[in-house]
């Protein structure tokens, strides 16, 4: 079976051809009884994956030389034990390979509920819409009648913060990098406005339509943050999601504009996502909700072939995906 695996860092800077390599091993077995074999279904592309390839102080222990890539999936269980049964659906950090072999406490059984698919489990009732959810309404929190600022707004988390902003009532301003995007997010995700980053008048349509921002959900960092910095309402909340322009950048600018926070009296707040894992079906209940009743829509980006992880991990920072970034790895 295939896996590819971690085969030398790419120190600062963009991944490079040898970063990963692809090989053929023979079906992992379980070593015990509470070990489970898994086909891996689809797997999940993350840009935090980038963060990952580093061997520097983190939320989370760096991929090592040699080990499978780490990564979300889903999967059925082929060989199982008490707990999981043959045939059942269940995800976890199965990695980039076509077959896994986990602890049982490392796997979750799932179930969809009904208006999801498993694949949900992959976007927003798994990690993106988990860090949507917890960036707008635990970290930074949104009122009605505020004006609310996404950038990444198309990708996987974006989309997802849009129309939880949309549902509480929040003016919503969405950035991206490409007008079919700004299209999709204004026609069928109902944000107030898209904008385009790229295009020559971006600074000037910036202006105009925030006006001026109560909340920003900022999974781009960078310039993009800098500009969001001289529009803050006073007592502005600023949840530092991501900052994916600077995942592959030598020498970081840093923030020019800072001063803004102190005049404003606002705030800058970092969070993961995994500080929050138990109170996950909670907030994956209510989002479920929300996607059955129809006011949260999602789309997915699909690839096809585990030895093809390293090229299409490229599409998260070129643009080159709507949505949530998978790639479909088992042929059945
Ligand atoms: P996306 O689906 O949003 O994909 C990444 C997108 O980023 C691309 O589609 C691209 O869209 C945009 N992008 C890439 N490079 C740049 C650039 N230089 N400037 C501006 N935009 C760029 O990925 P996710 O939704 O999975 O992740 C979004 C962010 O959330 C990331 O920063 C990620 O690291 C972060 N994250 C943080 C978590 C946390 O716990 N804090 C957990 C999960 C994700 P475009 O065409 O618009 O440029």
């Amino acid at each position: 079976v295939t896996r590819v695996f971690l085969a030398e860092r790419p120190g600062a800077g963009p991944i490079k051809d040898d970063t990963f390599a692809v090989e053929r091993v023979p079906l992992p077995q379980p070593a015990s009884d509470d070990e489970v074999l898994v086909r891996v279904d689809y797997v999940s592309l993350d840009p935090a994956m980038r963060g990952w390839l580093n061997d520097t102080r983190s939320y989370i222990a760096p991929v090592k030389i040699g080990e499978t890539m780490r990564a979300q999936g889903l999967g059925t269980v082929v060989k199982g034990n008490k707990t999981f049964q043959v045939g059942d659906q269940v995800s976890g950090g199965l990695g980039w390979a076509e077959y896994a072999v986990l602890k049982e406490k490392a796997l979750t059984k799932i179930t969809p509920p009904e208006g999801s698919t498993a694949l949900d489990y992959l976007g927003p009732l798994g990690m993106p819409g988990m860090t949507a959810y917890i960036g707008l309404l635990e970290v930074s929190g949104i009122n009605a009648g505020e004006t609310l600022l996404v950038s990444g707004a198309a990708g996987a988390v974006g989309s997802i913060v849009c129309q939880i902003g949309k549902l509480k009532g929040a003016k919503v301003v969405a950035l991206a990098g490409a007008d079919e995007k700004c299209r999709w997010l204004e026609e069928e995700l109902g944000v107030d406005r898209a904008l385009n980053y790229k295009s020559p008048n971006f600074r000037k349509e910036f202006k105009d339509a925030v006006g001026y921002l109560d909340v920003f959900f900022d999974n781009v960092g960078g310039d993009i943050l800098d500009l969001a910095l001289t529009r803050l309402n006073k007592n502005a909340r600023i949840a530092l999601c991501g900052a994916i322009s600077d995942y592959n950048v030598k020498e970081k600018k840093g923030m020019q504009n800072y001063l803004n926070l102190i005049s404003q009296r606002a705030k800058i707040e970092g969070f993961v996502v995994l500080d929050y894992t138990a109170r996950f079906p909670e907030f994956a209940a209510e989002v479920a909700q929300w996607i059955k009743e129809g006011r949260v829509k999602r789309k997915f980006h699909i690839e096809e072939g585990v030895e093809r992880c390293p090229e299409y991990l490229q599409l998260l920072f070129n643009g080159g995906n709507t949505g949530k970034l998978v790639v479909k790895v088992s042929k059945e």
